[in-house]
């Protein structure tokens, strides 16, 4: 699906474009080159690689697959895309060990046991070529990446900002969604204080697009939303969470699929 001129979204279970089990995953065209934000489980590989070409975009054109965080349904593609195009893989600092350590990964397992990931999933571990950390430069063609660490969801969580011709891009993994819904999970690394301390960090970038790891993105006044979340952050009660009320769907699409 192109999003615009420069920007597309190429896997997706949400917007059926690749596997049922698979994030959105953004394709930016810098000129020069292809830039994927966020891979996948690995189940959707060749038909994120089919959505490339559908588009006319040569997949060998790949230089970059930038991870937002390390849990294994935004990265496990990484490895099989490499392997078809060259790109290198580019993960944040803190999140090079559970790549290289998926059997310590306690998030596999998780899912696993509660029937969200078929159980003949076998995930191999992985090394990034390029590991980051929080304030990280990246030109793109005549665009500008940054990459900002907002812990919370996790520890290595990474919103990446892209700047080209005026408009601003936060690709934000599961940090915040659409109507300031945060990524507050039951699962190592994710915390409320963590959120408190680092979503602030968004509050004045000035978003046009915001693009989330799951479900709607938008195209125009981003900020708001993220605005919304750091309102809700002050107040006494939780915040709202995504994943609470999308659980339920995505295990019930998983079930369907099977038959
Ligand atoms: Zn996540």
């Amino acid at each position: 699906m192109q999003i615009t001129r420069h920007l597309y979204l190429v896997g997706s279970e949400q917007f059926g474009l690749s596997h049922l089990l698979d994030c959105n995953c953004y394709l930016i065209d810098y000129g020069r080159g292809l830039a994927l934000v966020d891979t996948g489980l690995g189940l959707g590989v060749d038909a994120i690689l089919d959505n490339l070409r559908s588009h006319g975009l040569d997949p060998r054109r790949l230089s970059h697959i930038l991870l937002t965080h390390t849990h294994l349904g935004h990265w496990g593609g990484a490895a099989g895309l490499r392997e078809a195009t060259g790109a290198e893989i580019w993960a944040p600092e803190a999140g090079r060990h559970w790549m290289e350590h998926v059997e310590e990964d306690r998030t596999i397992q998780q899912n696993l046991q509660f029937g969200r990931w078929p159980q003949e999933l076998s995930p191999r571990s992985c090394s990034p070529d390029v590991t980051f950390a929080d304030g990280r430069r990246l030109e793109l063609g005549d665009g500008r990446a940054t990459l900002v660490s907002v812990q919370g969801h996790t520890k290595d969580s990474t919103c990446i900002l892209w700047e080209l011709g005026g408009k601003r891009a936060l690709f934000t993994g599961d940090v915040v969604f659409y109507a300031g819904l945060i990524g507050l999970i039951n699962a190592d690394g994710s915390s409320l204080e963590d959120y408190r301390r680092d979503l602030p960090k968004l509050a004045d970038l000035r978003v046009d697009m915001l693009l989330p790891g799951h479900s709607v993105f938008v195209l125009r006044d981003g900020q708001k939303h993220i605005n919304r979340a750091l309102r809700k952050l002050q107040d006494f009660v939780l915040p709202e969470s995504f994943f609470e009320t999308n659980e339920f769907m995505w295990q019930n699409d998983y079930v369907r699929s099977l038959s």
